[in-house]
């Protein structure tokens, strides 16, 4: 397969011109569902990254884009519906480069937040970025106070590659209209869902040179420059929390915000008194879901121990008849794992799973009857003991752990033992139940009886190790403005 079957653009965005590699270097880019490589990317140097953040610097400082909230406005609107004609083009690109089940692009992956980006231009203007308070009293006197909300400044954006698209929208749809610049660097397994954007703008787009800048690279240390430089004023970063500690770390000099969304170990409580047939199969649902490669998904199922072996086989029942393979089939619910690394990192958490006493009740390996791809069966580890690793740790494969609890109190004790606290989910048969379990939860999401939580305007992050701050809403949009007061004389 060609490049140009996908019509991807390649060159990364730097002040306003589509650009090769300083160095004229590029990196493969390989589709990890037939492991050809597809094309190639820009393979961003120091130098691109160092002009990609002045560019970005002299159009904050420079141009009236963080002031003109209407063209703004305007601006945005084009890009979306640049995105909206370039729909295709990006769908058939996630599918390639992230190995994304098309079923999946109709949602959240692609269309989903295509289609919500006009919350971002309407905020642009919408937004009330400045208003009185009430008055105060100092020495016998009354004194008036504004209230103003004013971009940050230069963002420095990364991202993770298994949501590639959605969260360079993420990104980029608060940060722009919020009258910030952005430089975003995504990650190397998935360039083009950002190079791609580099060109809609461009071709499309009445944004100025220098306003969003985007670097693809094959080398970590090009996003980490964007923590360390004084010249960005925050970075917004999702992917490991390993990671995020680093990005925090080397932020700390220059004392810039640092804006984190994180993994994930996310529980699903299935308490007695609900009809397992119904809700136990839905965990195994969830887990496969892009091969598990999904930070808020539930990778931890809950059982009451007078249910156990009922909803173990429950649960492998469905997970034993879910479709995966080729991602551009319909059918498929999971494709492959992003890399032959993470394939690899997953494989390794089963063996320690079983070492730790987990009993493999479903696959545990790669597949036979898939000759090419980096795929993992869909896995379910029963009497996982919720100190142990893969009770612990962020899997981000198709691998679910279940263990048993003793009773409500256990499973809130059992859900809350993480370092980590981005979502879940409660089933019972009773809502009101549910609900006071959920509030005695620690996490940024929560669904019960399989209600849906996200949307554009739905904050969304994590308790704990999770991250810091939220992303969407009104809340996400927020995190992208610094708040100033002026005292006014009465
Ligand atoms: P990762 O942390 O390895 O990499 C994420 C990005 O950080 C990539 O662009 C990478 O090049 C860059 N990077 C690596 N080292 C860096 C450094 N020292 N300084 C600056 N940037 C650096 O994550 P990943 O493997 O790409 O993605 C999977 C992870 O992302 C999972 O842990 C998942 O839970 C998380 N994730 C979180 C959310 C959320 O919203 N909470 C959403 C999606 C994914």
């Amino acid at each position: 397969m060609a490049t140009a079957e996908f019509n991807a653009e390649t060159r990364n965005l730097i002040d306003g011109q589509l650009v090769p590699a300083s160095n004229g270097g590029h990196f493969d880019n390989i589709n990890p569902a037939t492991e050809e490589v597809i094309g190639v990317a820009a393979d961003g140097t120091k130098e691109d990254m160092e002009n990609a953040i002045a560019a970005a610097r002299r159009a904050f400082d420079e141009t009236d884009w963080s002031t003109d909230h209407s063209f703004r406005k305007h601006c945005l609107e084009q890009l979306n519906r640049a995105l909206s004609e370039a729909r295709e083009d990006l769908r058939h690109i996630v599918i390639a480069e992230a190995g994304s089940p098309i079923l999946i692009t109709y949602q959240v992956q692609v269309d989903s937040y295509i289609d919500a980006m006009p919350y971002w231009s309407n905020l642009a203007t919408s937004y009330t970025y400045e208003s009185p308070m009430s008055d105060i009293e100092f020495m016998g006197k009354p004194q008036g106070r504004l209230i103003r909300r004013e971009p940050m400044g230069v963002v420095g954006a990364i991202t993770p590659w298994n949501f590639p698209l959605y969260l360079n929208l993420a990104k980029i749809g608060p940060a722009l209209a919020a009258g910030n610049t952005l430089v975003l660097k995504p990650a190397p397994d998935t360039p083009w869902s950002a190079t791609h954007l580099g060109r809609l703008v461009v071709e499309h787009t009445d944004i100025p040179a220098g306003v969003l800048n985007i670097v693809a690279s094959s080398d970590h240390g090009i996003g980490a420059m964007l923590s360390r430089d004084p010249r960005v004023d925050v970075v917004t970063f999702t992917g490991s929390t390993a990671t995020g500690r680093a990005v925090m770390e080397a932020a700390a000099p220059t004392v810039k915000k640092t804006f984190l969304e994180l993994g994930g170990k996310s529980a699903t409580i299935i308490l007695d008194d609900i009809d397992i047939d119904a809700a136990a199969p839905m965990s195994g649902i969830a887990v496969c879901t892009h091969a598990g490669q999904g930070c808020a998904i539930q990778t931890r199922t809950l059982l009451p121990r007078n249910r156990y072996e009922e909803g173990i086989e429950k649960i492998a029942a469905t997970m034993s008849t879910i479709n995966y393979g080729d991602p551009l089939d319909p059918a498929n619910l999971m494709g492959p794992l992003v890399s032959k690394k993470q394939q690899e990192r997953v494989l390794g958490y089963i063996e320690k799973g079983k070492q730790d006493g987990a009993r493999v009740v479903l696959g545990g390996g790669v597949p036979t009857h898939l000759k090419k791809g980096y795929f993992i069966e869909p896995t379910l580890l029963a009497d996982v003991d919720p100190d142990s690793v893969v009770a612990q740790e962020e899997i981000f494969g198709p691998v679910l752990c279940v263990i048993p609890y003793e009773d409500e109190a256990d499973a809130i004790r059992i859900a809350n033992n993480s370092i980590y606290g981005l979502s879940g989910a409660i089933w019972s048969g009773s809502v009101e139940r549910a609900l006071s379990v959920a509030r005695k939860i620690r996490t940024g999401t929560l669904s019960i009886n399989g209600a849906q939580w996200f949307d554009v305007d739905t904050p969304f992050g994590g308790y704990g190790q999770s991250g810091v701050g939220r992303e969407n809403g009104v809340a996400g949009f927020e995190e992208y403005l610094e708040t100033k007061i002026v005292a006014i004389p009465r």
